[in-house]
């Protein structure tokens, strides 16, 4: 039978619950077991997709095309393996799946309610990622307290009921704040949230605290006596250089123990050699170098987390610290040359990530420019290689008008354009126009990439077909592929309807772009091969090696 370990938290949002998840579920993968995760959220969006990444971060795209909570990424980066689109779901979903049950007269005509209907249909998806795992981890999104999340807490409260005592474990994540005027750490915000817990009927077995200062035993003593926990259950996270400290601090407090008394797991011993070492190379690298990241949605860097993760990971495995120098594409609109060179002075690499919107766009593409002139290497994802097509169109073809129809619907040369009709992931054929709701019309999810032999991609990745994921509408335009290539542009990468996958320049030292996010795929253990080599040759062109 499956395990549960259930992670709520308590307080305040945003105090590291998927990290402290995602750590919890990496040492038990360490010591032997299979694990899997779940995030629930408790928002009533049904497609987090068309949710704005100025608010909300990052949307994370699965093998199976789901666009999900960027948890979801943080989870494969920690457990080394992809999830679906079953392991992340929204209270809006379970709604719609009622309601639909209800339409088609499932239930009968029997009164619908939140129990058992709901919490019912919440159970039946946590269950069923359980099926082929020893142990899952499911993390609560929201606060305890929260009006949307009392649905979740009644389902997994009775989820340990079916169960049984030693096989579901629930661990509750609080914060500990320093009253600097006291000098004091505070007790009370975590008693009080064990409380709530408590009023409905989870007793917590682990605390974790979030803390800026070490947390005294006499404290983990009292947080333990009054919260009824276990005094080796009370788990300490103080601030951590890199969230993947976090599993190894846990290990330190021997996390595993309480754990493993609680879930019956026997005596764990996980062999984090490896881990340990990507993290010293995180924290503590030889090299470095300087990248440009000429994004929109600068506020919000959560926006691009997983690829900024990547761009460490990549580094930890070339022994480098990978600086990011953050470009806001519409300051680069207004700059002239002379102000272009300052920008990218001391720049050895050009990144153009994927984006929407024409907001930003003319500064992307004098991005673009620059690292085509003057050679530096550049990585363009998704828009960030329609433009650097549309760029080549524009000043290497001579088509001045070239341009993408998501830009200009009408634009005499579109050289980037809107398929109306493709195969999506699971091999249904979808239909789209320019009139087509924005949720559940994009590419999106894993598609086979077939790369050309001789390229710079065929020397990132070393074979001829990877699967990398997509999320977009537009495509490079055929019509223009030859006239493109006769001028120096490659094509090194084709879908198996021969959709242009990923292109590159003749005569340059390292100008790639790829239509899929390489980000997607990327993880803490297996660094994504594509970023890995823009970043080596960024490095290289730096010591002009
Ligand atoms: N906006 C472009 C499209 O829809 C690119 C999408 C992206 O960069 N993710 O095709």
């Amino acid at each position: 039978m499956s395990k549960y370990i259930f992670v709520t938290g308590g307080v305040l949002s945003s105090l590291g619950k998927g990290i402290t998840s995602a750590s919890i579920a990496a040492l038990l993968q360490h010591s032997g077991f299979k694990v899997t995760m779940v995030k629930i959220d408790p928002y009533i969006n049904v497609d987090p997709g068309t949710m704005s990444p100025f608010e909300h971060g990052e949307v994370f795209v699965t093998e199976d095309g789901a666009e999900t909570d960027l948890d979801i990424g943080n989870y494969e980066r920690f457990l080394n393996k992809n999830l679906s689109k079953k392991n992340n779901f929204t209270t809006g979903q379970i709604y719609l799946t009622v309601i639909e049950k209800e339409r088609r007269g499932d239930y009968l005509g029997k009164t619908v309610q939140i129990i058992p209907h709901i919490t019912d249909e919440i159970k039946r998806r946590i269950k069923d990622v359980a099926k082929d795992v020893d142990i899952v981890v499911v993390e609560l999104g929201g606060t305890v307290g929260d009006i949307e999340g009392l649905p979740f807490l009644e389902a997994v409260r009775q989820i340990k009921q079916e169960v049984g005592k030693s096989n579901a474990m629930f661990v509750h994540v609080t914060l500990i704040p320093y009253i600097k005027a006291a000098g004091e750490l505070k007790t009370k915000p975590t008693q009080h949230s064990v409380q709530e817990l408590r009023r409905i009927g989870i007793t917590p077995h682990m605390l974790v605290c979030r803390t800026e200062k070490p947390l005294p035993k006499s404290l983990k003593t009292k947080l333990a006596d009054s919260c009824d926990i276990e005094r080796d259950a009370v788990i300490e996270a103080v601030d951590a250089p890199t969230v993947y400290q976090v599993p190894l601090n846990f290990l330190n407090q021997d996390i595993l123990v309480p754990i493993s008394k609680q879930l019956d797991l026997g005596e764990l011993h996980p062999d984090m050699t490896e881990w340990n070492f990507i993290v010293k190379k995180i924290i503590s690298p030889q090299k470095s170098v300087k990248i440009a990241f000429v994004g929109k949605y600068l506020q919000l860097k959560e926006s691009y987390k997983s690829l900024i993760e990547a761009l460490i990971h990549s580094g930890a495995h070339l022994d480098m610290k990978v600086e990011i120098e953050w470009v806001d594409s519409e300051d680069l609109e207004k700059m002239d040359d002379e102000k272009l060179d300052e920008v990218f002075n001391e720049i050895s690499g050009i990144l153009v990530p994927g984006g929407f919107g024409e907001r930003g766009v003319e500064g992307k593409l004098k991005a673009i420019k620059y690292a085509r002139e003057n050679k530096i290497p550049y990585l363009g994802i998704c828009l960030g290689m329609q433009l650097a097509v549309i760029e080549f169109a524009r000043n290497v073809l001579g088509l001045e008008y070239a341009n993408s129809q998501e830009f200009d619907p009408d634009t005499p040369e579109p050289v980037v354009y809107l398929i109306d009709e493709f195969i999506d992931a699971s091999g249904q054929r979808q239909l789209r126009t320019h009139k087509s709701p924005l949720g559940g019309t994009m590419r999106l999810g894993g598609y086979e990439c077939f790369v050309q032999k001789g390229t710079k991609l065929y020397e990132a990745y070393k074979t001829d077909k990877v699967i990398e994921r997509h999320r977009h509408r537009y495509e490079v335009n055929g019509a223009y592929e030859e006239a493109l290539k006769e001028k120096g542009m490659i094509v090194s990468g084709k879908s198996v309807e021969g959709l242009v996958e990923a292109v590159e320049i003749k005569d340059h030292p390292w100008f790639v772009a790829v239509q899929f996010h390489p980000e997607f795929t990327n993880k803490l253990k297996s660094p994504n091969k594509v970023i890995m080599s823009f970043v080596e040759n960024a490095y290289k062109f730096e010591k002009k090696i």
